[in-house]
């Protein structure tokens, strides 16, 4: 992509509004804008990071069996009527009304939908185990939207909803969930802990939130140091397998790591005095298991072996899409901008040609911008007639893992630069190796 056709309308002033680092630079990046309250539109740089995210978080559930759909974001307010959750939803539910004065509202999660759908497709166990899951909008009327992406009111949210005959069969699903969790942060340079959190509204039994630790997070953490150094990496893991996935629960979620909802401070002093750590963190996901609540209050029965109707077991997972760009920030910049891990970063590389119009420099440009496309990547070519400095701070902004850097003097070396912008370390080479390096 040549940056003088793109559309990337970078702040050079920090936005007033903006109180923490991931809002600032995601303004300033030109990734999103305001439309209202906690109701951003997603310009063409931060949309192509949502789309990475939505991506790792499509490939990580087809890896664990998980199918994906798509419901709609304006719902009837009967079944929420059927569920008792109209009412007790409160004002965090944006209700509307239509022309035929029929009371509808959107969607702020999907349990009582989803289980409609069950209910008038599903009646026997054989059809069982099933998870369904799908990205969409959501909307919740936030009391205090803020921190841009982060809590928003319109918010981009992956839930999922396992049905099973058993509540063993449930705690699987509920485990596999986990597991893909723990991957799909992973894939995103990020290291999610899950701790265990409280049910609130959605009710239920088990249930481990997914913070990520940073000083803006709105979330009060309390932990043993030693959770930090598990990884869960490129390991094998075999979904079907109770088994293994049972393992992987307990070697993550056996260490003590809660959020204020559930602190215990006589459990919590248990731990080691020197591995007791409090701070604070972003809840980007949630798994709850929360049994046949929704099942039996809405009559999502199958018939199991003996012929009995039995009400299913039933878990809901969500992921805060949006949310996530704002955390992956919070997690991996510097003074200068942001710095995308390769797994979500919206180019691959960036060319900054210090020379627009030198014949040669341009030359050499074109050919790098062609040779990584022939690769396969997708790099962003700063082709503009902006002078170099400003060119390296919306690079340094934007926050892409590399920059190769052209001019007329490197060239009668037959040279270009190589930046990371991680390390800020730069070598000179031959543009071929330069774009070798990079693939
Ligand atoms: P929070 O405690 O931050 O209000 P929640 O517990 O109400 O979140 P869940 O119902 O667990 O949210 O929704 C699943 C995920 O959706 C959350 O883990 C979070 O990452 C994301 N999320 C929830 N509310 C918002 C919001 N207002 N803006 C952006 N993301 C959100
Ligand atoms: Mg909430
Ligand atoms: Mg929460
Ligand atoms: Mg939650």
């Amino acid at each position: 992509m040549r940056l003088s056709r793109y559309f990337l309308p970078v702040l050079k002033e920090t936005p007033a509004e903006a109180q923490i680092v991931s809002h600032r630079y995601m303004l300033r990046a030109g990734m999103i804008k305001q439309a209202s309250a906690g109701i951003y539109s997603w310009l063409p740089l931060g949309y192509k990071v949502l789309r990475k995210i939505e991506n790792i978080i499509h490939e990580e559930q087809a890896r664990a069996g998980h199918i994906p759909m798509l419901m709609p974001t304006i719902q009837s307010a009967d079944l929420w009527r059927e569920s008792g959750r109209y009412d007790a939803y409160g004002a965090e539910m944006l209700r509307i009304t239509d022309r035929h004065d029929r009371d509808m509202l959107y969607t702020p999660t999907a349990e009582e939908l989803i289980t409609d759908i069950f209910r008038a497709n599903v009646s026997s166990y054989r059809d069982l185990p099933l998870t369904m899951y799908q990205i969409q909008w959501k909307f919740r009327d936030e009391i205090r939207p803020r921190f841009g992406v982060m809590r928003g009111r319109e918010f981009y949210m992956k839930d999922g909803y396992n049905f099973d005959l058993t509540k063993e069969d449930a705690l699987h699903a509920y485990n596999r969930h986990l597991v893909s969790y723990l991957r799909t942060y992973e894939r995103m340079g990020l290291q999610a802990i899950p701790m265990r959190a409280d049910s609130g509204p959605i009710g239920g039994d088990d249930t481990h939130e997914f913070l990520v630790l940073a000083e803006t997070g709105e979330s009060e953490v309390f932990y043993d140091s030693e959770i930090t150094e598990l990884k869960f990496g490129d390991r094998a893991i075999d979904y079907d397998s109770v088994e293994q996935c049972q393992a992987v629960l307990e070697e993550f979620t056996s260490r003590y790591a809660r959020t204020d909802e559930t602190h215990d401070e006589a459990v919590f002093n248990q731990v080691p005095e020197a591995r007791r750590r409090t701070a604070r963190g972003i809840e980007v996901g949630q798994i709850f298991y929360f049994g046949t609540k929704y099942s039996e209050a809405m009559g999502a029965t199958v018939s199991d072996k003996d012929g009995n109707q039995v009400p299913v077991h039933m878990g809901s997972h969500g992921i805060g899409v949006s949310r996530l760009l704002g955390a992956i920030i919070e997690a991996s910049h510097d003074d200068r901008g942001i710095i995308w891990p390769e797994g979500v970063t919206p180019f691959h590389c960036g060319i900054v040609n210090l020379k627009t119009g030198d014949a040669e420099a341009d030359a050499a440009c074109d050919k790098i911008h062609a040779a990584l496309i022939a690769l396969g990547l997708d790099p962003l070519y700063d082709d503009t007639n902006e002078r170099a400095g400003a060119k390296f701070a919306t690079m340094d902004l934007i926050g892409l893992p590399w920059r190769i850097t052209v001019g007329p003097r490197g060239l009668k070396n037959g040279v270009v630069e190589l930046t990371s912008r991680r390390t800020g370390e730069s070598e000179e080479l031959p543009p071929e190796a330069a774009v070798a390096k990079i693939a």
